[in-house]
């Protein structure tokens, strides 16, 4: 993946963590002061590996546990990782290692991109969201109030290191999650993604690793190529959003009870009514969308919420611009477009079909 300027990160999908030495020394990145930053569930399980094989390479390596889950993603965790960062003396050349989850990395993204006006940071995902969606792009962040992601900073990995044998240890519904992000991906750019995931769903439940393996470097490639072209957000990018828009204000409404990839398929199916509605998408196709998330465990709708509350809380999202939002829609499977027409009326109307 290109940085700003002429850079390219390097992005690993390995079965071990036996390549990220030589990954490190092939980047430079040895011989430094640097800290693991990892939530509560993933450090015990890969914390102590990781650490060895920095620890072969680099001069000292500190660890900042915090505890799991989205709502410590947020500004009093980035500060207690400052605190650590001081105390153990993290100067410039020092850089942090994102073990973990999206959480994970957002927030130590955006405390490299911070600290000291921005240091090193690398990546290794160990969720399927993380590995197929947030650990490429170099978008970072914490949440704010009850704003998600209302804080934060582009800054990009120097490098991510996948073991895909991570994702063993992952939660059902976590990997479930993930999914989605892999399903939205197929959705907006590649149909081929999204049939050929919904024919092999049993290898994938499966955790075929083979077959993960694909899915996984399709998801990379997408999301890098967009990135590439617009690292910003200022036109393609903002295609990934596909289902976020009302995802987000489902995630909110429901206080964060459903999942972020739950609640993203969830918009997505909105997102694929409107465009029925539209006459865009088929209703054969749009049945499609539902069967593929259904297919996954994912949800396709949510009880006891109020149509004109998701509509209101869509007003807030960041993908406002000039008092229009910024909707993904689809024209067929595999080709989204930024619309920014939408009446409240058919808003409401695709939002009608996920409620019960
Ligand atoms: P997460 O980091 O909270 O991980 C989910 C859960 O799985 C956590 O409890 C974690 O401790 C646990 N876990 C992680 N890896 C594990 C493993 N290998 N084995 C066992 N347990 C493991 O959440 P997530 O779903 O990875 O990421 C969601 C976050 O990502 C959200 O905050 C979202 O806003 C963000 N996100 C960011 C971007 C981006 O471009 N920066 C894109 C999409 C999502
Ligand atoms: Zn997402």
């Amino acid at each position: 993946v290109r940085r700003e300027g002429e850079f390219y990160y390097p992005i690993y999908f390995e079965e071990d963590f036996a390549e990220l030495c030589s990954g490190l020394k092939k980047e430079n990145l040895v011989g430094r002061r640097v800290c693991i930053v990892s939530d509560s569930n993933v450090f015990p399980l890969y914390g102590d590996k990781v650490k060895k094989i920095l620890e072969s390479v680099e001069e000292s390596v500190d660890v900042f546990v915090f505890e799991a889950g989205e709502p410590n993603k947020n500004l009093d965790t980035v500060q207690n990782l400052y605190r650590t960062l001081i105390e153990n003396k993290i100067d410039r050349t020092g850089f942090l290692i994102a073990l973990g989850g999206g959480v994970t990395g957002d927030l130590t993204g955006f405390a490299a991109a911070t600290y000291l006006r921005g240091i090193d940071f690398i990546q290794i995902p160990t969720t399927l969201l993380a590995q197929v969606d947030s650990s490429v792009g170099g978008k970072t962040g914490v949440d704010f109030q009850q704003y998600k992601n209302m804080v934060g900073a582009f800054h990009q990995p120097r490098l991510v290191y996948m073991n895909m044998n991570t994702l063993n240890t992952l939660p059902e519904t976590e990997f479930i999650c993930g999914m989605g992000e892999v399903l939205k991906t197929g959705l907006i750019c590649d149909s081929e993604l999204f049939r050929s995931v919904c024919r092999q769903k049993k290898q994938i439940r499966g955790l075929d690793s083979q077959v993960l393996a694909s899915v996984i470097r399709r998801c990379c490639e997408i999301k890098a190529g967009v990135v590439e072209r617009d690292p910003k957000e200022q036109g393609e990018r903002a295609l990934l959003n596909l289902g976020h828009t009302i995802g987000h204000a489902v995630e909110k409404l429901m206080d964060f009870q459903l999942l972020h990839g739950q609640c993203v398929a969830v918009g997505t199916i909105a997102a694929a009514a409107i465009s029925r509605n539209r006459g865009l998408l088929s209703e054969k196709e749009y049945q499609e969308i539902l069967c593929g998330c259904r297919d996954f465990g994912l949800p396709v709708s949510v009880q006891g919420l109020d149509p004109e509350k998701i509509l209101e809380a869509t007003r807030n999202d960041k993908k406002m611009e000039q008092g229009h939002i910024k909707f993904i829609l689809m024209k067929g499977i595999g080709n989204s477009f930024i619309d920014k027409t939408l009446s409240d009326q058919e808003i409401l109307k695709g939002i009608q079909e996920i409620l019960q």
